[in-house]
């Protein structure tokens, strides 16, 4: 089993308290919010006076998992702050392959323990990434292709609702509110405990990492669409193209291969991949699952500031692939493309049956860039960037967990499911206490 279960109680961190400034904080250090308080929670009954207090005062509710939100959506100016975030006790149920996760996890922590077992959750791909907004809003991981996203395994959430009930929530208990937890779940109260499927995945698989001349972009695009038509559900790859090196843009494919690896699975599925184009370096390599969860964290640095949009694509039109590039010569900004392809289990889950209804897009292009000294024209280039994708784009769905927050991109991302998402909005937060993320109902 686990770690232990502590059962110390929570604070309550008001703004002349010492640690109030630390515990607003985000990892957007653009976002600058001031809660009217915050209560740091340890347990379940923390969660519930908190939610007591929020209402007794008349205030809104936002909440803190791991805080990884790029548009900081977990605080909020004179909300009460719920901080779940020390409530992160695991517990691997080994025959039934289901663990139990206190919501202030983070994607390392049950990285660790469950593959002390040979299991895993589909996670993120960022080791400090906390699960609750993960799983909440979708969670798209290397296993994504075998296994599908974080909000796909997750077969029951404790949640306390805005009216202060501790509901147990899965398929045969609160159906509907099943259906919305996953994939739009940050409306409608606080998470407080998930139980994930688990599957097995050995604790050493193939971290696919080649670093790719820039010129050679077109070419690895359209090679790349190619092999991901005919992919296998074993692997899953990122094509990330960054000028964050001084100005000299490259092209970099990172993925995961977790099936067996013999002569033939060799030849046939991942050395076609290793060859979009002539390497300028090959770290591909067997290593710790860990260690490949752990890729991509130099992205995160402490008191970045930083932008981004996110939409995705069911194809790669030519049009796009000119239009990235052009962006990337062009653009002062410090910019990183993540291209993430989609296929297997991810887009095999019927439309219905998650609130993340996005089910046969191909990529999720997600933009990001450091905010320059002139914060304006860095919005300015996002805005105009968005409008120029925008025609190309899936639907004009962008990936909430991924993206700057506007009423736009909200609702264009849950035009198809509003209705029902506002009739349970309707019947478990009427007085709408969870406005923190995409705003359903004012
Ligand atoms: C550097 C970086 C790397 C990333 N990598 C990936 C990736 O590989 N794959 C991927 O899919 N996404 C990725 N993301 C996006 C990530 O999914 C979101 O940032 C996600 O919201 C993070 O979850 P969190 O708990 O850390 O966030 P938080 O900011 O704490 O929460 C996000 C939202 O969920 C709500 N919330 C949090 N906890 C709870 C709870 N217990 N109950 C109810 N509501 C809650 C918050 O109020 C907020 O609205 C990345 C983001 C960053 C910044």
């Amino acid at each position: 089993m686990g770690q232990d279960i502590e059962q110390k109680s929570g604070q309550k961190i008001e703004c002349d308290h010492p640690l109030y400034h630390l515990k607003r904080k985000v990892w957007n250090s653009h976002v600058d919010r001031y809660p009217a308080v915050i209560f740091e929670c340890q347990r379940v009954q923390d969660v519930l006076e908190a939610v007591h207090y929020a209402n007794e005062h008349g205030l809104k509710v936002s909440v803190r998992g791991g805080g990884f939100h790029p548009a900081g959506k977990t605080v909020k100016d004179n909300a009460v702050l719920i901080d779940v975030s020390q409530m992160n006790e695991i517990q691997v149920d080994e025959i039934s392959k289901l663990a139990i996760v206190g919501a202030g996890a983070i994607t390392a922590e049950v990285d660790r323990i469950t593959q002390e077992y040979g299991l895993a959750v589909p996670l993120s791909m960022n080791s400090q990434i906390g699960i609750s907004g993960l799983a909440l809003g979708g969670g798209i991981g290397h296993l994504r292709g075998k296994y599908g996203l974080t909000s796909d395994n997750v077969v029951g959430v404790h949640l306390v609702t805005g009216e202060g009930q501790l509901l147990y929530v899965n398929k045969f208990e609160h159906q509907e509110l099943f259906w919305a937890i996953r994939g739009a779940g940050a409306n409608f109260g606080v998470v407080t405990k998930f139980e994930f499927q688990l599957h097995p995945v050995g604790q050493y698989i193939l971290g696919i990492d080649v670093v790719y001349d820039y010129k050679d972009c077109k070419q690895i695009l359209e090679k790349a669409e190619r092999y991901r038509q005919h992919a296998v559900e074993d692997i899953s790859f990122n094509i990330i193209i960054t000028k964050m090196n001084q100005n000299f843009p490259c092209v970099r494919l990172v993925g995961m291969y977790v099936g067996e690896l013999n002569i033939k699975s060799e030849q046939e599925i991942i050395q076609p991949l290793l060859e979009l184009a002539t390497p300028l370096a090959d770290n591909t390599e067997i290593t710790l699952y860990g260690d490949m969860q752990c890729k991509f964290d130099s992205y995160i640095q402490e008191g970045i500031t930083f932008e981004g949009i996110s939409l995705f694509f069911n194809e790669l039109h030519p049009d796009v692939i000119q239009l990235l590039m052009d962006e990337v010569n062009e653009s002062e900004l410090l910019v990183v493309i993540h291209l993430i392809e989609m296929h297997g289990k991810v887009n095999q889950i019927s439309h219905q049956e998650t609130a993340f209804y996005i089910r046969d897009a191909s990529y999720l292009l997600v933009i990001e860039a450091e905010i320059s000294s002139d914060p304006s024209k860095t919005q300015t280039w996002f805005d105009n960037l968005y409008k120029k994708l925008l025609p190309y784009s899936y639907n004009q769905i962008s990936y909430l967990n991924s993206t700057q927050d506007n009423e736009e991109v909200t609702r264009n991302a849950y035009r198809a499911i509003a209705d029902k998402l506002v009739a349970l909005k309707k019947e478990y937060d009427p007085n709408n206490l969870f406005c923190s993320e995409h705003n359903l109902i004012d």
